[in-house]
């Protein structure tokens, strides 16, 4: 028996309400938010406006659910030169999900669409060349470089958060066993961005076991032993990048994953929480753990 489960909990989400103005819509398989915190009602319909364009470039040119998009035409036609292909717009995406597989040795892999599909995870519709892994973070850079910055506005679409303007957000990790409801709070900064990636939010169940929809890319395998990863990115790196890094992180492991982090982006912050509801523990590096204001469990240092 195989059921397809989707979630509508998230990963990562916004905290408190205080003099907080909040717009949700659902768009993109997903929710996307905006939460604006002062600002005028223009500075908040200009920023939805500027969002909503950012949000229906990347669904005409990236979806993999939609055969229309540019992305699922090139992938039909059997592409290979993809950078040469692509609109100008959406070529960084592309860029960042090539160079992610060359550094992870295939760890991350655009490809795994074609393995998904057979395996039936989700609704069956990964295209062979598959950017479910990044294009929502590469969404909400986009979004946040066309808000003027002057007032304070979390993007968020899906989990994939990030920060504009120059106020903190309180920001929570949820449990993934769905115990309580925050594994781990933080503040996320000016310009930083945060991405999960968790084995609880789509995935398929046969005879009993939870399959996860991230794949080792280098086998094909499903990833088992971690419930979720969580990457805070400073402002150079941005959301494409948190994206990116968690879905790589969530295959790669901690051992594999610092290093590859501490060669690659040392810049970035990760957490895992490994998949043992019995005994529930994190694991981080001393930067990610100095910034947890509360965390719900041990905290493995690596
Ligand atoms: P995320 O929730 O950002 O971790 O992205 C998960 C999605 O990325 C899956 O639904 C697949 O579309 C895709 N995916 C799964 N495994 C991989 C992988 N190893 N490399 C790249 N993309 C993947
Ligand atoms: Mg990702």
């Amino acid at each position: 028996m195989v059921a397809v489960v989707a979630a509508a909990a998230l990963a990562m989400r916004q905290l408190g309400t205080r003099g907080i103005v909040r717009e949700r819509w659902p768009v993109m398989g997903t929710v996307a938010v905006l939460a604006h915190r002062g600002g005028t009602p223009e500075a908040r319909v200009e920023a939805r406006a500027k969002t909503d364009a950012a949000y229906s470039l990347v669904e005409r040119l990236l979806s993999a659910w939609n055969p229309e998009s540019e992305l699922s035409r090139l992938a039909r036609e059997g592409c290979t030169n993809w950078l040469e292909r692509v609109s100008v717009e959406v070529r960084p995406c592309y860029a960042e999900a090539l160079r992610l597989a060359e550094l992870s040795g295939g760890a991350f892999n655009p490809r795994v669409g074609v393995k998904l599909r057979e395996l039936g995870v989700g609704s069956g519709t990964y295209s062979d060349f598959d950017l479910g892994a990044i294009a929502k973070g590469f969404a909400v850079d986009l979004a946040a470089a066309g808000m003027r910055g002057d007032a304070d506005v979390l993007v968020d679409l899906g989990g994939n958060l990030r920060v504009v303007g120059t106020g903190a957000w309180r920001t929570g990790v949820r449990d993934p066993f769905h115990r309580g409801a925050n594994a781990a709070v933080f503040d996320l900064a000016p310009g930083e961005s945060v991405a999960t990636s968790g084995n609880y939010e789509r995935f398929i169940e046969r005879d009993g076991i939870r399959y996860s929809h991230i794949l080792d890319g280098r086998t094909g395998e499903h990833v088992a032993g971690i419930a979720a990863v969580t990457v805070v990115t400073p402002p150079e790196y941005g959301a494409m990048l948190a994206d990116g890094l968690s879905t790589t992180l969530f295959v790669l492991g901690p051992e594999e994953g610092m290093r590859f982090l501490r060669s690659h982006y040392p810049r970035a912050l990760a957490l895992w929480i490994p998949d043992c509801p019995d005994s529930p523990r994190m694991v981080a590096p001393p930067e990610m753990k100095s910034r947890l204001l509360e965390c719900a469990w041990p905290i493995i240092n690596i």
